[in-house]
C-alpha cells in the first residue's frame, strides 16, 4: 500500500498545487510555520520553518525546485520532512520547498521569462530572490543543502564549496551511492569530479552571476552543499538518494553538536 501510494505520489511531481498541499498538512500536523513569501508567474511561494525549540539546536537550510525540470528534488524533501518530522524536532529548519514552481508545472529549468533563477542571486531586478534574501538576512545555518538533479548525469554528484572541516562530501555520497550509482566522470560541466564529489574553494567575485549555493556560502553557512541526482534514472531510486544525503546531514549535524 505505501509504495502505491507513493507511485502515486511521484505521478503527481510537477503538480505544484498538491505539492503546496501536502506542505500544509505537514506544517499543521507539525506546528511549522509556513509563510507566503512571494507570488511569480501566479503562484505563490512559501517558506516553512520548525520552530526552534530550543536555540542551541543545529541549524540547517533546505531548498528544492529552482529548476522545475528536476522533480525528484521537490518530491524528496517534502517525502523525507513527512517522514522524518519526529527527528527534525531536534533541528532549526528553514526550508525553501519550491523556488520555481511555474518552472516545475511546466516541466521546465528556467522561470516564465525565460530566466535561470539559479544564476540570479547577484541581480537585483528578480523579485523571488530578494524576497528570499529578505527572510534569509542576518541569519546563519551549521548546514546548506540544495537539492537539484542533472538530466545529463550517469550517476550522482555533489558539489561541495569549501569551508567548515571536516568536510562532509564524502560522506554524503557515499550515503547517496546506496541508491544510485555514484558519477563516474572526470569532468563534470567543466570542473574536476572525483568519485562524484566536485569540492572548490570559490571566491565570491569569481563568478558574475551568484547561484543560490553561493549566497548561502557567503552569507549564511560554512557549509553549503548541492547534491544532483541523474534525471533519466528511476524516480524512486532518486527520491530515495536525496533522502539518504538528508538523513546524513542530520546525523552529521548531530555529531557536530556532540562535539563542539
Ligand atoms: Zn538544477
Amino acid at each position: 500500500m505505501a509504495r502505491q501510494l507513493e507511485s502515486a505520489a511521484h505521478l503527481r511531481a510537477h503538480d505544484y498545487a498538491w505539492l503546496v498541499k501536502r506542505w500544509r498538512a505537514l506544517a499543521k500536523r507539525e506546528k511549522w510555520r509556513l509563510r507566503r513569501f512571494a507570488t511569480a508567474d501566479g503562484f505563490s511561494l512559501y517558506a516553512i520553518e520548525s520552530p526552534p525549540r530550543k536555540t542551541s539546536a543545529p541549524s540547517l537550510y533546505l531548498s528544492a525546485g529552482i529548476h522545475g525540470d528536476e522533480p525528484a528534488a521537490t518530491e524528496a524533501l517534502i517525502t523525507w520532512c513527512e517522514r522524518r518530522a519526529k527527528a527534525l524536532e531536534k533541528f532549526q529548519v528553514l526550508i525553501f520547498p519550491c523556488l520555481n514552481p511555474w518552472g516545475l508545472q511546466h516541466n521546465n529549468r528556467h522561470d516564465a521569462e525565460g530566466r535561470d533563477l539559479n544564476r540570479g542571486y547577484r541581480r537585483r531586478n528578480v523579485p523571488v530572490i530578494a524576497a528570499q534574501k529578505k527572510i534569509l538576512r542576518g541569519r546563519t545555518f551549521d548546514a546548506a543543502l540544495m537539492l537539484h538533479e542533472d538530466f545529463d548525469a550517469h550517476g550522482v554528484y555533489l558539489y561541495e564549496i569549501e569551508g567548515t572541516r571536516p568536510f562532509w562530501g564524502e560522506k554524503l555520497l557515499a550515503a547517496a551511492a546506496k541508491h544510485v550509482p555514484r558519477e563516474p566522470r572526470k569532468m563534470v560541466e567543466g570542473r574536476a569530479c572525483r568519485r562524484g564529489l566536485i569540492r572548490k574553494s570559490i571566491r565570491p567575485d569569481l563568478m558574475p552571476d551568484h547561484p543560490e549555493a553561493f549566497l548561502l556560502r557567503y552569507g549564511h553557512s560554512g557549509r553549503s552543499m548541492t547534491i544532483e541526482t541523474p534525471s533519466e534514472f528511476s524516480m524512486a531510486a532518486r527520491v530515495q538518494a536525496h533522502g539518504a544525503v538528508l538523513d546524513e546531514v542530520l546525523r552529521l549535524l548531530k555529531g557536530q553538536t556532540l562535539t563542539s
